[in-house]
């Protein structure tokens, strides 16, 4: 194996750890997700709770202002039944009174039905705070827990970078740009490894494919990756940077 293609595979390793370090930076950990998921969905539910508790509150008061404002009318209905004069005159009373109380009942089933609501929002809400609780502390645990690992995280991260730049100093100037360039075309995935397939007989010729795309690979271009001290790229796959990872036996 030449020594380029020593560097390029150990530069490839080291900028994938370095976008994982990245990653850890930078991102929060499934773990933490679907906690953080829990967290935020009951956080929702307690504030919709709360918002039914609001409602139902002036609900009820509404309509229990409504249920005296009616029964203080019938009864001033009532009140009026000895001062009428005619018979139509009473029961056009009679009417009213009965309108009005029938009203008042309406209006005190509503608030009966609003308290019932409350009570019942008021009940699971007490239920989501407490296992708020629980999920809120498990939650901060956890955040304390990513924020201490990230110290340690960003040291390794420093010390790649470092390790990246003396493995592209490295390389001759030529390999490593294409090596730059073909690193962001592909989004890091800039190699195609070289397989030896087994073959039954082993003293038939070797055969070689591309791990990504499975095409067998012309001998030649096996040797040349072997000798040469400049990348040489796949013939198969496009523009990626051909690499012998095992040495082969023959
Ligand atoms: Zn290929």
């Amino acid at each position: 194996m030449s020594q380029l293609t020593d560097t390029v595979l150990e530069l490839h390793g080291v900028l994938t750890r370095i976008e994982a370090l990245n990653k850890q930076v930078n991102e929060v950990p499934a773990s933490m997700k679907e906690l953080q998921q829990e967290h935020d969905s009951t956080q929702a539910e307690i504030e919709a709770l709360r918002a039914i508790i609001d409602e139902t509150e002036i609900e009820r008061r509404s309509a229990e202002g409504e249920a005296v404002e009616l029964t203080t009318k019938a009864d001033g209905y009532q009140a009026q039944i000895s001062d009428v004069q005619t018979q139509r005159e009473y029961g056009a009373l009679l009417s009213e009174i009965d309108t009005s109380k029938g009203q008042a009942k309406e209006s005190e089933e509503r608030a009966i039905a609003a308290t019932e609501r409350h009570d019942e929002a008021a009940k699971t809400l007490e239920e989501l705070t407490e296992r708020f609780k629980d999920q809120d502390q498990a939650y901060q645990e956890q955040l304390a827990e990513w924020e201490s690992q990230r110290p340690g995280v960003k040291k390794e991260l420093k010390a790649k970078d470092a390790e990246a730049e003396a493995l592209r100093q490295a390389l001759p100037a030529q390999a490593r740009a294409i090596f730059q360039r073909l690193y962001d075309m592909h989004d890091g995935q800039p190699l195609a490894r070289i397989v030896s397939v087994d073959r039954v007989n082993k003293k038939a010729k070797a055969i070689w494919r591309c791990s990504e795309c499975n095409y067998s690979i012309r001998p030649q271009l096996v040797v040349e990756v072997r000798t040469s001290e400049e990348i040489v790229l796949s013939e198969c796959c496009r523009q990626k940077i051909l690499v012998i990872e095992d040495p082969i036996t023959e």
